[in-house]
């Protein structure tokens, strides 16, 4: 991959989390030159998991969700164009389109535009169908809770479970729908699945699996959703939780590699002099698990932008690969689930502390014998012991002998 220029102005692309930990590493590491932040949502960065937990329950205000204090923006000498897309990218001529056709030029260039919800054929027309990225989806979607009584969830996986178990709390009737065996199925072996559904269930929740959505019900707003074998879910409201895309779209034409996702190297940089890319749009081979990944959680979004910021500084040899154990956590009802490293569902698994009939353990996954995952279930403070393991690449029967203490 090109190597990057020492710049004198840097431009990022996404006022986003991954953008703002980009901006911040900058100053830190004593870039003095011009910083400039295009973001296409009006608002400056903010955090997205309450999104899908206490905003939306309607426990906490947007105000709770800005991300940093507006004398800590003063301090970085950033120029927000804000409510701004970018819309093209000319990596010969250095410069970005934005949505006025004007050009910006840049030294050094941060891609942090994140993804944006899959949507389902059939969902622009009818009023009531959501999809949950953004702090107006929440606010839109969380106005009509307020007066719905079934939601139905389409989608199984994280934010559809966040979505389900909020609207739960809130007293609604919901129904998840779930096209696989069971929740989570794309990425964990079955007993993790299970355990999820178990919460769910425990609450009241109408989860169906293994059916398909054919459609939906009404005339101008939703009235229900339409399964494979004709049957219909009546709902007030539907979220469509079925996963995201990175937002490559404006750089189609710039002919950087684009293959879900941003293709960058080892170290964060593209393919064009002086481009980095992080965060929900950045793929990337993750030496440490041997495998070329793109992560959409929280944490990996705050050290890619600081190890995408590194890179843009960095000097002729001095790229440093970014070789992160992934994490991300969830909240569902009262339980707290985290999970280290990488998984799949034909994982070997090892339940090292408590159990899944108690809804308290500790789960490892190991594949060619080395420990690859670690996924706590209530127990938030058993997990991070084994970061260091997943970093060391240690074998799976180490780590499971560490874990029983031997
Ligand atoms: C509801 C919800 C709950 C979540 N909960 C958790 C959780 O509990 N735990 C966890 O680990 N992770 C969670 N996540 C994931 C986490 O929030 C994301 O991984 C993280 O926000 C990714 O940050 P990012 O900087 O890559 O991009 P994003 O947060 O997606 O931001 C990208 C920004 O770029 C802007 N943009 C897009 N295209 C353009 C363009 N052409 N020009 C200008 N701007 C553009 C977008 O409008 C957006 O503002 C959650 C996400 C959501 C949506």
């Amino acid at each position: 991959m090109a190597s990057a220029a020492p710049p004198g102005r840097v431009v990022v692309v996404g006022a986003s989390l991954a953008g703002l930990s980009a901006l911040e590493t900058l100053r830190q590491e004593g870039f003095e030159g011009e910083l400039i932040a295009v973001g296409a949502e009006t608002t400056l960065p903010y955090d997205r998991p309450p999104l899908s937990k206490q905003v939306l329950q309607g426990h906490w205000e947007p105000d709770k969700i800005v991300l940093r204090e507006p004398g800590q923006y003063d301090a970085l000498g950033v120029t927000w164009h804000l409510g701004r897309r970018a819309t093209g990218l000319d990596v010969s001529a250095r410069t970005v389109t934005l949505d006025d056709g004007e050009p910006l030029a840049y030294d050094g260039l941060v891609i942090a535009t994140g993804a944006t919800p899959r949507r389902m054929p059939g969902t622009s027309e009818l009023a009531g169908i959501h999809v949950l990225r953004t702090l107006d989806e929440c606010l839109a979607l969380r106005q009509e809770l307020e007066s719905a009584s079934r939601v139905c969830v389409v989608g199984a996986g994280f934010i559809g479970a966040e979505v389900a178990a909020s609207a739960r709390v809130r007293g609604l009737d919901v129904t998840v729908l779930e096209a696989l065996p069971s929740p989570l199925a794309r990425a964990f072996p079955a007993e993790m699945g299970a355990a999820c559904a178990a919460l769910h269930l425990d609450q009241g929740v109408d989860l169906r699996c293994g059916v398909t959505v054919a459609g939906f019900e009404g005339e101008g707003r939703v009235s229900g959703v339409r399964l494979g074998d004709g049957s219909v879910v009546e709902a007030d409201v539907v979220v469509v939780g079925i996963g995201v895309v990175p937002e490559t779209g404006w750089l189609e034409s710039s002919g950087l590699p684009l293959e879900n996702g941003v293709v960058c190297d080892s170290t964060c940089a593209t393919a064009a002099p002086g481009v980095v890319a992080a965060g929900d749009i950045a793929r990337w081979p993750n030496n440490l698990f041997g495998e070329t990944m793109r992560v959409e959680h929280w944490s990996n979004a705050v050290e890619q932008g600081t190890a995408a910021a590194k890179r843009l500084l960095a000097g002729p040899g001095d790229a440093v690969d970014f070789t992160p154990v992934p994490y991300f956590w969830s909240d569902q009802y009262d339980a707290k689930i985290q999970f280290l490293g990488r998984c799949c569902p034909t994982d070997e698994v090892r339940i090292v502390d408590g159990s899944i009939e108690e809804r308290r353990f500790v789960a490892l996954f190991g594949r060619d014998g080395r420990l690859f995952g670690a996924l706590a279930f209530n127990r938030p403070r058993l997990l991070m012991a084994y970061r260091k393991l997943l970093a060391a690449k240690t074998s799976f029967e180490d780590a499971v002998a560490h874990a029983q203490g031997s």
